[in-house]
């Protein structure tokens, strides 16, 4: 029996402060009594404490969070001599497409350097496994109607600043597996949703949007779709990747359900009993892609996982949600940084690279230096 089937084990969880990672440390916790988790989060705009108070509550002496960035090797060295997690899993990025259109180089940083510190220092300690959090977009775009899914070990063709970062961290954590022995595997999954997402992606931007008073934002190729997976379905897959998932591995996870954008704002506008006319047609952002589609036969063979939330429940459920949480997304609102509304407009893309973005990118670089704020 492995240590984390015996529900005793430390993990190190990266950027678990952001929506997955909260999600999945809720999870873990909920679900394996004994286990304990150290959070390493650099709490950019996307990071939030908040959404952990249940957790620091429910689970005293089992949760510790501390405030730093992947890349400060000082810092996560201090973790791995305190703690003594034997697994890593990776969430942490900067994980907004549009904002890496905007700024690039922090994307580059977190992303592909942060991962490679963070890995050299996890192959100097003794851990069972490096789990990296990946995305169905490291794999390019389909067409909308292509026959086409893509399988683990397809080539990689990345389109914006975002997906490139991710697929140059995948073949890190590859290299890191082959050329220094460490025990790695990779997750690749769909577009999730559910709660404690950042109000800068599509389903709570609409909802919140929608909830505000203000107008939806529609890219103009409102046919491109994503494959939509419940949030807490991607933590199953990734606690299962954990137990039994085999060394050096890929895994793809998507549920099937591919659902376009303009369906997604119809049924956000219905479920809040709102008009059409809320909808607005803007832009697309440039390198805006068309469609992604997984082929998951692997993990649900290898290690029978498959998602047990149904989209229609799973996508009401995550507008109530939003319904009742005002208070945890409102401040976040100023946060936004991005105008979907102006893609198009001349001197949009010089305004974003002048604005906020280099605060962000300040945050980050300051948190290479050794500094830690636990609580
Ligand atoms: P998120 O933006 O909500 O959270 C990212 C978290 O990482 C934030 O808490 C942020 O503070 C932290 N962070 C960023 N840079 C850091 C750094 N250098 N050091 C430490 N912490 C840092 O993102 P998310 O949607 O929760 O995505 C988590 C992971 O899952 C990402 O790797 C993303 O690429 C991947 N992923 C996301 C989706 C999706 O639909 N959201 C789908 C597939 C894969």
């Amino acid at each position: 029996m492995s240590r984390v089937e015996n529900h005793s084990e430390r993990l190190l969880v990266t950027g678990g402060a952001g929506f997955i990672g909260s999600n999945f440390i809720r999870y873990y916790l909920d679900t394996h009594p004994g286990a304990k988790i150290t959070n390493l989060d650099a709490l950019t705009y996307a990071g939030n404490k908040t959404s952990l108070t249940d957790v620091e509550q429910r689970h005293k002496g089992r949760y510790k969070f501390i405030k730093g960035n992947i890349g400060n090797q000082e810092l996560v060295d201090q973790i791995f001599e305190e703690d003594h997690p034997s697994v890593v899993v990776n969430f942490a990025a900067e994980s907004h497409n549009s904002r890496g259109v905007a700024n690039p180089g922090i994307f580059v940083e977190s992303n592909v350097v942060g991962t490679q510190r963070l890995l050299d220092v996890s192959r100097e300690h003794d851990i069972r496994r490096f789990h990296h959090i990946s995305t169905c977009e490291v794999y390019g775009d389909l067409a909308l109607d292509s026959e086409d899914k893509f399988k683990e070990g397809d080539p990689y063709r990345p389109r914006t600043p975002y997906n490139s970062s991710k697929a140059s961290a995948d073949m890190i954590v590859r290299a890191y597996s082959e050329t220094f022995g460490v025990p790695t595997t990779i997750s690749i999954c769909s577009n999730n949703y559910g709660p404690y997402q950042f109000p800068e992606k599509l389903i709570p931007n609409f909802i919140t949007k929608g909830l505000e008073g203000e107008q939806l934002p529609l890219y103009e190729s409102s046919k491109n779709k994503r494959e939509w997976l419940h949030v807490i379905d991607h933590c199953r897959a990734i606690d299962l990747v954990l137990r039994s998932g085999r060394e050096g591995e890929t895994y793809n996870i998507g549920s099937g359900i591919e659902v376009d954008v303009e369906s997604i704002a119809a049924i956000i506008l219905e479920a809040l009993n709102l008009e059409a006319s809320r909808k607005t047609y803007v832009s697309d952002r440039p390198g805006h892609d068309r469609r992604y589609l997984l082929d998951s036969s692997k993990i649900r063979s290898e290690l029978g996982w498959k998602p047990q939330v149904v989209f229609d429940r799973g996508i009401h459920d995550t507008i109530q949600w939003y319904k009742d949480n005002k208070g945890w997304w409102e401040p976040l609102l100023q946060k936004l940084g991005i105008d979907e509304m102006n893609w198009g407009k001349k001197g949009q893309l010089e305004v974003k690279q002048g604005i906020g973005s280099q605060t962000d990118h300040d945050v980050i670089m300051d948190l290479y230096h050794p500094q830690r704020v636990t609580s």
